[in-house]
């Protein structure tokens, strides 16, 4: 195969079938071409997000055995970064399978009595529906959408001692409320035999997420949010305590059993065939969040999302989340002055080529989402919040 035929096969998105090869003369640059091509609409939902040149470069590395030393070598490069992030000194496992997978895995492998759902948006709520459907009496600790869960509430529930497992969400995702993890990690650590799962799948590497200090069982988040990789890979870490509770539990099944991610891990490896293309792709980001500084990182995103939330202000809208429980890594809009969202949303992408969301489920309409996750700069998010300006006066 000629040098320009590798280019052109590494671009596989480019090739309408039946169109000529878009590459026609040797030149590096040139795979990345999808980026400026109109049809090219850059993300701003809040995940999957934007995925960088450089990310899609690292995943086009040559395949290899998930059996041999260099996935090995691999595989134990990123565990100091992963640690580094999660806050932890335990393994950080490498699940193929979206978040949801390690979410039912969490349920499969701690909950023997009974699960206690802390819930307050699209995400929060689904987690007693799947661990009903694993098997498990769930209960659910509602609060309305947009508000965050109240620990004295959590202390309440576990205090009848019904429960072995807690479910919560960090940063809930369709409603943009960040919720109060260590104040209710403080009170699920009361409780010796509760074990306290936490989806961080919308704040890893946007914000702190220190799995040992807030003294979380089970950390999880997936690839395709801040940490700006294609979806399909998730990442989490389980406490000893956490790890002794899952032998005791039957019926943990095969593909998510915690066991089986420890003794695999003690080789380096996954327990079955991983998105090794991914895997090249999370090694990159692990490099690169190394060089920008975790600190640095999570400081960019909250300037970020302090721009956004300047537009929001600015422009006489609400914020759906209460003061002090707002995420950073996304922005949940009130629609408080009734502008079309779904023509906001279209135009955007018509005549901008830029994604936002328009609401969740129930909040659809009344709520839109901007996300600031991932690799986005000052300039891009700027771009963003022009775009917006721009078509306002469209939807009003
Ligand atoms: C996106 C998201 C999920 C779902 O992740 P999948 O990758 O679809 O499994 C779960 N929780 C939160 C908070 C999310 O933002």
């Amino acid at each position: 195969m000629s040098h320009v035929d590798a280019l052109n096969a590494q671009i596989p998105r480019l090739h309408d079938a039946g169109k000529r090869p878009l590459i026609t003369r040797n030149c590096a640059i040139l795979p990345f071409l999808h980026f400026m091509s109109p049809r090219h609409t850059r993300l701003h939902i809040p995940g999957p997000v934007e995925v960088s040149p450089e990310t899609y470069a690292a995943m086009s590395a040559p395949m290899i055995g998930h059996r041999g030393k260099e996935f090995q070598t691999l595989y134990a490069s990123m565990q100091p970064g992963l640690q580094s992030l999660l806050e932890t000194t335990q393994p950080v496992f490498l699940s193929t399978s979206s978040a949801w997978g390690i979410m039912e895995g969490a349920i499969r492998n701690l909950s023997l009595k009974r699960v206690l759902c802390c819930c307050s948006g699209a995400f929060s709520d689904k987690w007693v529906d799947v661990a009903r459907r694993c098997g498990r009496e769930a209960d659910a600790l509602q609060f309305e959408w947009g508000q965050p869960i109240d620990p004295s509430a959590v202390q309440e529930k576990l205090a009848t001692g019904l429960y072995d497992t807690v479910t919560l969400i960090h940063n809930e995702t369709s409603t943009g409320v960040l919720n109060p993890v260590a104040e209710i990690a403080a009170v699920v650590r009361q409780f010796e035999e509760v074990m306290l799962v936490v989806d961080t799948v919308s704040s890893l590497s946007a914000m702190p997420t220190p799995a040992e200090a807030w003294g979380a069982d089970v950390v999880l988040a997936g690839s395709q949010k801040a940490l700006a990789l294609p979806p399909g890979l998730a990442i989490f870490t389980v406490s000893p305590r956490a790890m002794e509770r899952a032998k005791s539990v039957p019926g943990r099944g095969y593909y998510f059993d915690f066991l089986e991610f420890l003794s695999n891990h003690e080789k380096d490896m996954t327990p079955s065939t991983p998105c090794i293309s991914t895997i090249f792709g999370l090694a990159h980001t692990v490099k690169k969040i190394e060089a920008e500084g975790i600190a640095a990182r999570h400081a960019r995103h909250a300037a970020l999302n302090a721009l956004v939330h300047e537009w929001v202000t600015a422009n006489g809208f609400e914020f759906f989340a209460p003061e002090g429980f707002r995420s950073v890594s996304l922005t949940c809009v009130a629609n408080n002055r009734g502008i079309d969202v779904a023509k906001l949303t279209s135009l955007l992408k018509s005549k901008h080529g830029l994604a936002i969301d328009g609401g969740y489920g129930k909040i659809k309409g009344k709520t839109f989402r901007l996300s600031n996750m991932g690799d986005e700069t000052e300039a891009t998010i700027r771009h963003l919040l022009a775009c917006l300006d721009d078509v306002l006066p469209e939807v009003c």
